[in-house]
């Protein structure tokens, strides 16, 4: 009998236990797979000696260990950034950026193609939302990043902050972070898992339930500015997206963190930073600020390191925890909100890589 084949990759431990029991096999046979894939980095059932011939042979029937292909791979000439480009099928790219510091190495996921949040300074908003990714092509991300570091090398650190919302498409990002942090999946700690999302409200307290980090993206000080750069904003506004902010670090008993893009003109006043202050001051938080990333016909440009700096030393005057988001990658299109995957002639489209591309810079 042919039995139909099921992604290994979109399986939490759990799916492939029950998975494995219909089939009538023992329960600790998806420990050993699991071993043998996410420690061992053995993708090729014949390989995996300890279970019999026959249990090896009979794999390939019900279980697809494919992985996205990596298509392509640019690093960052500055500041060492890396951007992966990975095929998903149906002609659908995303990209994946990994990004080193003294202390961390952080991998950026992409949880869909393009994304329908329509946030008016996002490069990836410019393409609407074409396909939400399975669980396996996110933690596919990371195994086939982790696959190009040497021997040893660890990702410390995951953020769902590429392209996408994450709360548009829970049900995969979930399970992927289940696989992500499982002591016998990738064995990342919750705490070095964070879920960004533009305030999809009814869906934040799964953020909770699974017990990662939350970051939001707040982006405007008032609700008239949120929405005009955020139109999610019309739906859940500040009043209902705070409040559910309050919420999971009452559940959690942990800091939020409040990513806040500086766009010229729009959103960096003195009086922009202290309405900021106002919204989240009674809520346990750190606020990111992040300047904007500059790409073709945004229409926003980013303010000067002087009026950065005013800023965020208004937030530090008010009491504030502050924090300036370090630009990374932005000589290769790897920067935030500069993921696209599609745009022709950046870096990271399909076989078209110019090293030297610099964005504008101002
Ligand atoms: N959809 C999720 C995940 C994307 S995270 C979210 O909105 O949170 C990407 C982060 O980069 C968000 O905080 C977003 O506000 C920010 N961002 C988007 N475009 C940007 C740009 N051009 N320059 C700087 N930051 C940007």
């Amino acid at each position: 009998m042919m039995l139909s084949q099921t992604p290994f990759f979109d399986l939490t431990l759990e799916d492939l236990e029950q998975l494995l029991k219909g089939l009538g096999k023992e329960k600790f046979r998806a420990q050993q797979l699991f071993k043998w894939v996410y420690e061992r980095r053995i993708y090729d059932f014949d390989q995996m000696t300890n279970l019999s011939k026959e249990f090896r042979e009979e794999l390939p029937q019900f279980l697809d260990l494919s992985l996205p292909k990596m298509v392509s791979h640019v690093k960052s000439s500055i500041d060492g950034t890396q951007k992966f480009l990975f095929d998903v099928g149906d002609n659908e790219t995303i990209e994946s950026v990994l990004i080193p510091s003294d202390d961390r190495l952080t991998l950026c996921v992409s949880s869909e193609v393009g994304c329908n949040m329509a946030c008016k300074f996002c490069f990836t908003a410019k393409q609407k939302l074409k396909k939400r990714l399975s669980a396996g092509q996110i933690v596919g991300q990371f195994v086939q990043v982790l696959g190009t570091l040497p021997e040893g090398q660890r990702i410390s650190n995951i953020v769902f902050m590429g392209m996408g919302e994450p709360l548009d498409n829970p049900d995969a990002v979930f399970k992927a972070i289940d696989v992500l942090h499982n002591d016998w999946g990738l064995n990342v700690s919750r705490r070095k898992i964070t879920v960004s999302t533009s305030g999809l409200v009814p869906e934040m307290w799964r953020v909770a339930a699974a017990k990662v980090r939350l970051a939001v993206s707040l982006n405007g000080s008032s609700d008239d500015i949120r929405s005009q750069v955020m139109p999610i904003n019309r739906k859940y506004p500040l009043k209902d997206l705070l409040e559910a902010c309050r919420e999971h670090a009452r559940v959690t008993r942990d800091k939020i963190t409040f990513e806040y893009v500086l766009l010229k003109g729009v959103t960096d006043s003195l009086e922009d930073a202290r309405r900021l202050y106002q919204l989240t001051k009674s809520i346990p938080c750190k606020i990111n600020i992040i300047p904007f990333n500059e790409h073709p016909q945004s229409g926003y440009s980013r303010p000067t390191e002087a009026a950065v700096k005013l800023f965020q030393d208004e937030l530090i005057r008010l009491g504030a925890h502050v924090l300036l988001r370090k630009t990374m990658g932005r000589d290769i299109y790897a920067a935030c909100g500069q993921l696209n995957a599609t745009y022709k002639g950046h870096p990271g489209r399909l076989n078209v890589l110019e090293p030297n591309f610099h964005a504008p810079l101002n």
